[in-house]
């Protein structure tokens, strides 16, 4: 089969990243006899280099014509770069914001998953970690928060800064469905996470949730304020299959969840919408700390790779091919940095790559 895939490399590690996880999709392709054709677009810090803006109109337009999109990450080092000396509107993040608006992404999968060789670099103490763990966040991404109103203004001689959140019970409804449906594939549990001790949009996401659930008998579902969540991902976080909360709640916790897993390098990510385009990225940003310097860790972009070829091209067996060729180059004890402790053998970048390339056959 053929597919056409809108490729963002984007700023920092984003380029070095991307092209492993190409590297990966076209062994797999090989292997399977899929093709996949990739157009390369610019976003974030590059765009504004080249623009003047962090998304022009031309490259939605693209990604919207495309089976799915594949991203690196985007942004640089606040405070050194000169893109953040450029309006909220017009930084490198922006892009992103006005991307999965563009695409009408209202689903973010953030799979967290502690790999059985890396439980050394998990930071919890053995007798939490158990068994090990394997959730996933579901969060809420076109509203909330992040997509409210918001303003400074300076009201008697005083500044004062407000944003809003606010969630109909249709944004609510079809973020709900996406997370039964996602509970329904794996272990059928779903906790929901809010703040309805204190919020209105709290409660309205609990009442929502709990009628959506009606149509899910076959799913568990259970209600966590947000701040015992928190708490209880470092404290039993196998208890968890899914977790289904809005944006702002959902990016904190998902961050949460993925440290747990050991490192950020790790963790896969896709957005999600009515359609079968996706967008699909590493949960981490674009670490300029260590950019251009062949250290990055690709796996996470890599094993998102794996996702668009589940969710957006249906294609099951290749998506577990992929996942299990990084499960045999960590089990054969190759790491990079991020994830390196004594007796491993350190890679870098590329070769780590190569490395899982070569186990896709
Ligand atoms: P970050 O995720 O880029 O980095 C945090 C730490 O994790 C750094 O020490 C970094 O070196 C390390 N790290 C991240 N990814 C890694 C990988 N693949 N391999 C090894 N180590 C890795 O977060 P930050 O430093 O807070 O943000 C840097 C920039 O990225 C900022 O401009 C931020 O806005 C942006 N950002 C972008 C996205 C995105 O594009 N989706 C997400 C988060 C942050």
């Amino acid at each position: 089969m053929e597919f056409s895939v809108a490729v963002i490399p984007g700023d920092g590690i984003g380029p070095e990243i991307i092209r492993e996880a190409k590297k990966v999709l076209d062994k797999a392709g090989k292997v399977y006899g899929h093709r996949f054709h990739y157009t390369e677009l610019l976003m974030g810090g590059a765009s504004i280099d080249v623009h003047g803006v962090p998304l022009t109109e031309e490259t939605l337009a693209t990604a919207k014509k495309s089976d799915a999109v594949l991203l690196g990450a985007v942004g640089g080092n606040v405070g050194v770069s000169n893109w953040y000396s450029l309006p909220p509107e017009l930084r490198p993040e922006a892009g992103l914001l006005k991307i999965r608006k563009g695409l009408e992404l209202f689903a973010n999968l953030r799979p967290a998953l502690l790999f059985e060789d890396l439980k050394k670099a998990c930071p919890l103490k053995e007798e939490i970690i158990g068994e090990g763990f394997d959730m996933i966040v579901v969060r809420e991404l076109t509203g909330g928060l992040y997509f409210g109103e918001r303003k400074t203004v300076v009201e008697n001689g005083l500044r004062k800064a407000y944003d809003t959140l606010t969630y109909d019970e249709e944004e609510i409804r079809r973020i709900a469905r996406a997370g039964f449906e996602t509970a329904r594939k794996r272990r059928k549990k779903l906790c929901s996470v809010d703040k309805a001790n204190v919020i209105d949009s709290s409660r309205l996401w609990r009442q929502v949730v709990k009628e959506v659930g009606k149509d899910y008998p076959d799913v568990e579902l259970s209600d966590m304020l947000v701040d015992n969540c928190a708490m209880q991902l470092v404290k039993d976080p196998g208890q968890f299959d899914v977790i289904l909360t809005e944006n702002m709640f959902g990016d904190i916790l998902s961050d949460e969840a993925s440290m747990i897993t050991g490192s950020i390098g790790m963790l896969p990510s896709a957005s999600l919408g009515k359609t079968k385009l996706g967008l699909y990225e590493p949960s981490h940003g674009s670490a300029p700390d260590i950019a251009g310097q062949n250290k990055a860790n690709p796996m996470a972009t890599i094993l998102s790779a794996a996702m668009m070829l589940r969710y957006s091209f249906d294609l099951e067996e290749e998506a577990l091919k992929i996942e299990e060729a990084v499960r045999k180059v960590l089990s054969k004890g190759y790491r990079t940095v991020d994830i390196m402790s004594p007796g491993n053998v350190l890679v870098g970048t590329d070769k780590m790559g190569d490395l899982i390339a070569e186990e896709v056959k």
